[in-house]
């Protein structure tokens, strides 16, 4: 069974670990460097990029400003397409649905299409303890379940792993968990599929129950939408009796039309690809065609917090494309573990703050975590501006205090004060020429985590302003500190 995130170090440590693994920088690259190539292609086919793009804003933002009233659409909706709605406030109410549902079925196995909701959950822990085994059908998770580890990609969940630890992974786990992998079994890319392919049929055939989440909830119809390049998602869409789908209340859409805006941006931003592989529909039950119970499990789990903050909500515009990872200087060198969420990179800076509030040390970390290069943002097909809510959630991070912030905002008033004052600045100056023999190369007490990984500047003899009183020819002298 994968782990989970809980009791990860902050970012700094993490990040520091994360960055002396050589292996680990180099599948980064190589992949991300890849998606990046073959998403600027993609993207740059398209004249009306720019035009999708704020189609796509305006749709979210039209959304999230009425959430409450297409929420109750979209419940009527499934509704009356025979669903059942649940709502759940957060994680605990959400996992304790999902569990008494599949128990009321008399089953103790589920199929899963890879879902970002359930991870963010915990589901597969939650469902293990009340006696459910979940098993990933998605090649990646499967990879991530059977090595017992963690997610570190929102499209790629085992983007850290090359194809001889896939093997590796393959060869060691899978007959503990099912059919197991070949013998002989090789890296090349078309094996491993395979193998995965093998494995994954007995359960797609055994499977009574699914669980998966979805791109996008359709309010006017009631449809839920899941894209996916396998096919896997959609066996467990189609071949199980009862269906159950955790949804963040975000994925809501108002109308069936406002779908088309996404299905041209999320596979150009999340594979490259000019249009999805696999997009499978459903509507409540439609009797004798596939899952004849369906349930709708509407999760909140801090939304609605996200929801009130100004500047913070475009969060919830996500679609969860992974594109500003891919783009991520930071990403590309740490990988997706070190920010100790399911949602990693920069849109997992920004919500995981948010989501679980800036209190833990953690998540105080993650609106550092980033050089503010806005490449995040260039690249959003619905464009959230990324830098804009890190800045704001340094600012909240920074405002609730901390023995850092402290010295930090007394250095600010110290330097507010010499800086406002001439003859103030001139004195400093002289001060520190004076003493630059004694400037340490480390800061001492809290601020010299700002010169672990930076050169403190060395102070000149003379400041700018005596040199050029120096250098002046036949000038008035008006500096200060003369
Ligand atoms: S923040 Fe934008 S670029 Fe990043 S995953 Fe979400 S939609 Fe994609």
């Amino acid at each position: 069974m994968s782990r989970t995130f809980i009791g990860m170090p902050a970012f700094p440590r993490a990040a520091r670990t994360a960055t002396a693994d050589a292996q680990l920088r180099h599948n980064l690259r190589a992949a991300t460097r890849t998606i990046r190539g073959k998403r600027a292609a993609a993207v740059g086919e398209l004249d009306d990029w720019a035009a999708l793009r704020a189609a796509g804003k305006a749709v979210k933002e039209r959304t999230l400003r009425h959430l409450d009233r297409y929420l109750e659409q979209l419940e009527a909706s499934v509704t009356a397409a025979g669903g059942h709605v649940h709502w759940a406030a957060d994680a605990a109410e959400a996992n304790r649905i999902v569990a008494d549902l599949v128990q009321a079925t008399g089953h103790s196995e589920v199929v899963k299409v890879k879902s970002m909701a359930t991870q963010e959950i915990g589901l597969n822990d939650a469902l293990r303890e009340a006696g459910i085994t979940a098993y990933e059908t998605d090649l990646a998770e499967l990879i991530v379940q059977l090595g017992d580890d963690l997610p570190s990609h929102i499209l790629v969940p085992a983007i850290h792993r090359d194809r001889a630890e896939i093997r590796e992974i393959f060869l060691r786990r899978m007959a503990g968990w099912g059919v197991p992998a070949p013998e002989g079994l090789t890296d090349d890319p078309r094996a491993l599929a395979e193998a995965a392919r093998v494995h994954l049929r007995e359960k797609f055939l055994n499977a009574r129950v699914a669980v998966s989440g979805a791109n996008f909830a359709v309010a006017e119809t009631g449809t839920l939408v899941v894209l996916e390049s396998e096919g896997n998602g959609r066996m467990c869409l189609t071949l199980p009796e009862t269906l159950i789908s955790v949804v963040g209340i975000e994925k809501t859409i108002p109308t069936w039309a406002d779908l088309d805006v996404f299905l041209r941006t999320l596979p150009r931003s999340a594979t490259g690809e000019r249009m999805n592989p696999y997009t499978s529909t459903w509507t409540g039950v439609t009797p004798g065609d596939g899952p004849q119970e369906f349930h709708l499990v509407l999760l909140d789990n801090g939304r609605t917090d996200v929801l009130a903050d100004e500047v913070g909500r475009q969060a919830l515009r996500c679609i969860r494309c992974s594109a500003c990872l891919n783009i991520c200087p930071v990403y590309e060198r740490t990988g997706g573990h070190a920010y100790g969420s399911v949602y990693p990179g920069p849109i997992g800076a920004i919500l995981t703050p948010q989501l679980r509030g800036t209190g833990g040390e953690p998540e105080a970390s993650l609106p550092y975590a980033s050089s503010l290069c806005g490449a995040c943002y260039e690249v959003c097909p619905v464009a959230i501006d990324i830098p804009e809510v890190l800045v704001h959630l340094r600012e909240r991070v920074a405002s609730a205090g901390g023995a850092g912030h402290r010295v930090e905002k007394a250095a600010m008033a110290a330097a507010g004060w010499v800086l406002g004052d001439g003859r103030r600045l001139g004195a400093a100056q002289r001060a520190a020429a004076a003493a630059r023999s004694l400037v340490p190369r480390r800061l001492p007490g809290p601020a010299g985590a700002w010169t672990d990984t930076r050169d403190l500047p060395a102070v000149p003899g003379e400041s700018f302003r005596r040199w050029w009183r120096d250098r002046r020819v036949g000038g008035a002298d008006t500096e200060a500190e003369s």
